[in-house]
């Protein structure tokens, strides 16, 4: 599944992982050549403009992470924007099938795969959630898919619906409802008539079968190799029908795949299940996070540039800890603090995420340590040069007031600086003695 694409943006991302630094233009050129693959895996225009726009926003600007390559963090970006067009606003959800018995609908064009997937289904159902499953066939045109039915039935162990010579769709339809209830089912499937290509007539019977039955589920079957026209097919039965789901089947054949892609941005259904061969155990229920490791072949790399943001933010930690408890505490260090502690929600923010500070929270308030004085604190860092950062014990007078000059302060304001600042030296100290210290910091960042 999805060979031809993932292999086209495996190319594109071995020349960037070869590349030291990512400017724009290589982030530009890198996402030119994306968009090129994702509209030959036959992804719709405006969908591949979207996915490519966002991916631009979250790729420039974003710091690097250490121990990985620039090329393999775009990577990661690619990765987290197919996962989000594929799963839409949440994971897909369950079939709605309490209450029984519970119908569900199934649509879609003739030779999609839809008698095969209704078998496919009620085996799933009967063997993983314990359901009691009638199927049953309106195809009245066609006799050889009732008799299809009835022999997958037959093969997984499912009832189905007799055959009734004569009887219209609608009629079946109701007494598949009638043999359901008595019968004490929990779920029956009913498996309509398609046609070679989406007409009217197709639409209104299959729109009278759902007045009748009023389905919980009305599960659109379509060929995933079909590309832009599956996703044209789904967004005329949703509007003419009304669909709950989609079923994308021949996802185990090397198509182009871009029907997943398309498929939820352009529909805003979810895709329920892929349909992975022929036999009536292969079908699977979507999972984004898998089809788009898939789709890019590269879930290692993934997880590489998780475990390395992780390393690295592990090692800044201990590098800083190990500082820290020599006394090495400068205002560059306190200004990262202070930094780190805006951007975690501000003093409140910070103490309600460590454990036991509550207290501490309250004191800060009482003390006046609050968002406003972070921030005249950082402009008060911020004016002065880095080697009175480096050592703040030099500052003389006149240069203490030029600082608060420049920060629009206080002298006064200033000496509290300072003296908070030898006080956490002090503090962090005491701290990494007792190993406190590495811990703080990480749960900081
Ligand atoms: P219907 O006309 O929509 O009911 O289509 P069928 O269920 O009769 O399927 C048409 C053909 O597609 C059959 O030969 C099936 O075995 C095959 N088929 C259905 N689903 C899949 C699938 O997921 N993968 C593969 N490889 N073949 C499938």
């Amino acid at each position: 599944m999805f060979e031809n694409l993932s292999e086209r943006l495996g190319s594109v991302f071995d020349r960037l992982s070869r590349q030291g630094a990512l400017s724009d233009d290589d982030v530009s050129t890198a996402l030119r050549e994306v968009r090129t693959a994702l509209l030959e895996a036959d992804v719709s225009l405006p969908v591949t403009r979207e996915f490519i726009r966002s991916v631009q926003k979250k790729a420039t600007g974003q710091a690097v992470t250490k121990s990985v390559t620039p090329g393999q963090q775009v990577i990661k970006i690619v990765h987290d924007e197919l996962v989000n067009m594929l799963q839409g606003d949440g994971p897909a959800e369950r079939l709605k099938i309490d209450n029984p018995p519970a119908p569900i609908l199934m649509v879609g064009l003739q030779g999609s795969g839809k008698t095969t997937t209704s078998g496919k289904l009620a085996r799933r159902l009967k063997e993983r959630e314990n359901k009691k499953v009638l199927l049953a066939s309106l195809d009245t045109q066609r006799p050889a898919a009732m008799e299809q039915l009835a022999i997958l039935g037959s093969q997984i162990g499912v009832d189905v619906l007799p055959i009734v010579k004569g009887e219209s769709a609608v009629q079946i339809a109701r007494r598949a409802k009638q043999q359901a209830t008595l019968g004490g089912y929990d779920v029956y499937i009913l498996d309509t008539a398609g046609r070679l290509q989406i007409d009217i007539p197709l639409m209104e019977e299959v729109a009278q079968v759902r007045d009748v039955a009023q389905p919980r589920e009305t599960l659109l079957v379509v060929d995933g190799l079909t590309g832009q026209v599956a996703v044209e097919v789904a967004q005329e039965f949703d509007a003419k029908v009304g669909i709950t789901g989609v079923v994308l089947t021949r996802m185990d054949g090397d198509g182009r795949g871009g029907a997943a892609l398309s498929m939820r941005a352009v529909t805003g259904k979810p895709i329920r299940f892929v349909g992975l061969g022929e036999k009536s155990e292969a079908l699977e229920p979507f999972e984004a996070e898998r089809v788009a490791g898939r789709i890019l072949g590269m879930g290692d790399i993934v997880a590489l540039v998780e475990k390395a943001r992780e390393t690295f933010e592990a090692e800044q930690a201990e590098r800083m800890a190990k500082r820290f408890s020599k006394g090495l505490f400068n205002m560059n260090d306190m200004k990262m603090q202070l930094d780190q502690m805006m951007k975690m929600g501000g003093m409140q923010g910070l103490m309600g995420m460590l454990p036991g500070m509550g207290k501490m929270a309250k004191a800060a308030e009482t003390a006046g340590f609050d968002d406003l004085m972070l921030r005249r604190q950082i402009a008060l860092i911020n004016s002065m040069t880095k080697k009175e950062r480096a050592n703040p014990d030099m500052l003389q007078a006149s240069r203490k007031k030029r600082i608060a000059q420049g920060a629009g302060l206080d002298v006064a304001e200033l000496n509290r600086l300072l003296k908070m600042h030898r006080q956490m030296a002090d503090m962090m100290k005491k701290m990494g003695k007792g190993g406190m210290m590495k811990q703080a910091i990480k749960q900081m960042m």
